[in-house]
């Protein structure tokens, strides 16, 4: 689709109405604060912003409840992460085994650099195993580069139990919908 892009008329080009604009923005919140004593600042950081559903800030990693490390050193996080914020360390063909049964294996290590990271939500998406998800952190703060380096154990801890978000769960029920033929929903 070719998208029309509209030239700037004189009006525009003049800058007026984007500063009316601003104004208007400025005055709103002036009104609000001193004649409806609503404020439009808040005492950040001892308050704080409750974010939304849905907000996707710092991905961590998650264990499952019984506190295992779900990731499977699969890599495949680290290879759709488009800054590349993502190093995975496999465990090596003598490396250790995974700590949960169904998993053959799990990250020697896991660094996730916070100062890369976007915030996509790549990783999230990719995951077969739900074991990374973009959490509701987003103030993350060090004194050095070094410290904006999470490595696996920070990542387990701010990641937590599991969400208990299954996004595999329709792709489940589909799968088990086929499993009966013919396929339900299917043209005859
Ligand atoms: S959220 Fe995006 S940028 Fe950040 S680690 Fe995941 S894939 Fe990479
Ligand atoms: S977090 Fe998920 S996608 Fe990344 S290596 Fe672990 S199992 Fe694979």
């Amino acid at each position: 689709m070719v998208v029309d892009r509209k030239p700037l008329n004189w009006w525009e080009r003049s800058y007026l109405p984007a500063i009316a604009g601003g104004f208007r923005v400025t005055w709103r919140h002036f009104a609000n604060t001193v004649f409806r004593r609503k404020s439009v600042t808040m005492q950040y950081p001892e308050e704080k912003w409750v974010m939304p559903e849905g907000y996707r800030g710092a991905p961590y990693l998650v264990s499952d409840v019984d506190g295992h490390t779900k990731c499977v050193s699969c890599q495949l996080c680290e290879f759709i992460c488009p800054p590349k914020a993502i190093l995975i360390t496999p465990p090596g063909p003598a490396g250790m085994a995974a700590d949960r049964p169904n998993a053959e294996k799990m990250p020697r290590e896991f660094e996730i650099n916070m100062l890369r990271c976007i915030f996509c939500g790549l990783c999230q998406e990719v995951c077969p195993e739900e074991a990374i998800f973009l959490q509701k952190d987003y103030s993350l703060t060090g004194l050095a580069r070094g410290e904006m380096i999470y490595n696996k154990e920070k990542l387990l801890k701010l990641g937590g139990v599991d969400t208990g978000i299954q996004k595999w769960k329709q792709k489940l029920d589909e799968a088990r919908e086929q499993e009966v033929f013919p396929v339900q929903g299917s043209a005859s």
